[in-house]
């Protein structure tokens, strides 16, 4: 093989990788999306199934409760297609930096996880500031992953009737910071040195048998971190753990 078909081929990798990467992260934001959708459809059908919207038939019953099942198989897939997309690297495409109103992300992700929260008796406070917050510096869907991955722990590694505090302030440094805090099994000595690395699971989770896959974090520190952001935890066993991220404020001359 010649030099220029050796430069050829290697052109064509690269194109491929690309597309491959584009496609990673398309199936990734669009199965998020729509898991969200289907958890809000759950706890709708919830509702009804436990007679919070009004005694139905038994025919509607019987309907509403194959609904139910539908949902929930739908779930179950989208939740298969998310671990088996994660495995590859979601970050690797461009970032498209806007301004970003996160209180819209945080209000609309509450809404989107209302269904998990709900079947465990969790309550979700947005403790949003009376004043508007300045925007921030970046790519939405990213952000958005970010956000529902750390709210989404928040309640899976909660008990039941646990609470879900989120905050958002400026930090006086020309950044952002958000906060979930959770009252749920929080992370071991170890887990607390190890937590942001790829595929590792604290052991307090395994102990619990929570499913997961310990991607999330890992991933999610990157898009922070290519943002020029930082992300961190405190964390007190079986008390509970707070997740905090901060990404610089939107300016004109940023973009
Ligand atoms: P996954 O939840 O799929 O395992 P993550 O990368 O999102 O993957 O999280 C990695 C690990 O960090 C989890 O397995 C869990 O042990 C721990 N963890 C994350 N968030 C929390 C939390 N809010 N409370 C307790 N442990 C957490």
């Amino acid at each position: 093989m010649d030099e220029n078909e050796i430069k050829n081929l290697q052109e064509e990798n690269d194109k491929l990788k690309q597309s491959l990467s584009v496609k990673s992260d398309i199936v990734s934001i669009s199965a998020h999306q729509i898991r969200t959708s289907l958890s809000a459809l759950k706890w709708i059908i919830k509702m009804f199934l436990d007679g919070d919207l009004g005694k139905a038939t038994p025919e509607q019953e019987n309907l509403m409760r194959k609904a139910y099942e539908g949902n929930d198989r739908a779930i179950g897939i989208v939740n298969e297609l998310l671990l088996a997309n994660k495995t590859e690297n979601t970050t690797e495409k461009k970032y498209v930096f806007e301004s970003v109103d996160m209180a819209e992300i945080i209000e609309h992700s509450i809404f989107d996880f209302s269904g998990e929260a709900y079947n465990k008796g969790i309550e979700i406070i947005f403790l949003k500031p009376e004043e508007k917050m300045p925007a921030l510096r970046a790519d939405k869907e990213k952000i958005r992953v970010v956000f529902q991955n750390i709210l989404e722990n928040a309640i899976k590694y909660s008990n039941d009737h646990g609470k879900v505090f989120i905050t958002i302030r400026k930090d006086g440094d020309g950044f952002m910071e958000i906060s979930v805090k959770d009252t749920g099994i929080g992370i071991s000595e170890d887990g607390k040195k190890k937590l942001f690395e790829k595929f590792y699971r604290d052991p307090e989770a395994q102990k619990k048998e929570i499913i997961g896959s310990g991607i999330g974090l890992f991933t999610i520190k990157k898009i922070v971190e290519d943002h020029g952001g930082k992300i961190w935890f405190e964390s007190e066993k079986e008390a509970g753990t707070t997740f905090f991220f901060k990404i610089p404020e939107f300016k004109q001359a940023q973009i």
